[in-house]
């Protein structure tokens, strides 16, 4: 758990570091394919929606308690995971979600509050959105996967516009 912890909370540092240091121009061809991606997202949303799988998982939360991201969480999420996740966050709401990370011990995934999560539904994470574990269904996940390549587009012009600094120092 320390290792997902101390990896989470190095490429929210990338996100960050990236994200001070942008020029404003490069801010706006950014913003856009973070637009994208929250948009391809509420597409998803959408057919999870249509499945009326949304509706199950709000209906079953008393009773499962939100498992999925107690338990079944990915691991780590990227520099552009995060990169996306904070666009819209003040400084201060960045840094208390890097003590968070490195301090919350309770579940698997340490963005996961009591509360839920700590980002908001538009800004969770792309792999997050997709996460239905406890219905899967072949439709779906053949939707999710013609539009991982939309995604994948729009995280490699992401990557391409962003100077990340994988080897920062950190300031
Ligand atoms: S996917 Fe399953 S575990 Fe997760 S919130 Fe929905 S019902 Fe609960
Ligand atoms: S980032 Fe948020 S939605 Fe994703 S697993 Fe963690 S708590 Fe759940």
């Amino acid at each position: 758990m320390k290792r997902i912890q101390a990896a989470m909370h190095e490429n929210l540092m990338i996100a960050m570091d990236a994200f001070r240091k942008l020029p404003g121009k490069k801010m706006q061809a950014a913003e856009m394919r973070i637009r994208e991606i929250i948009f391809l997202k509420y597409q998803m949303e959408a057919i999870a929606d249509q499945k009326g799988y949304s509706q199950a998982c709000r209906n079953f939360i008393p009773i499962c308690k939100g498992e999925c991201c107690k338990w079944h969480f990915p691991g780590n999420l990227t520099h552009l995971d995060f990169f996306a996740a904070i666009f819209d966050m003040s400084e201060a709401e960045q840094a208390t979600m890097a003590e968070l990370i490195l301090n919350n011990h309770k579940h698997q995934c340490p963005v996961l509050l009591e509360t839920g999560c700590f980002l908001s539904f538009e800004r969770r994470p792309v792999i997050c959105t997709n996460a239905y574990p406890c219905f899967h269904d072949q439709s779906y996940w053949n939707a999710k996967e013609r539009q991982n390549i939309l995604f994948k587009k729009a995280f490699d012009s992401l990557e391409a516009i962003v100077p990340f600094q994988n080897d920062r120092t950190v300031e």
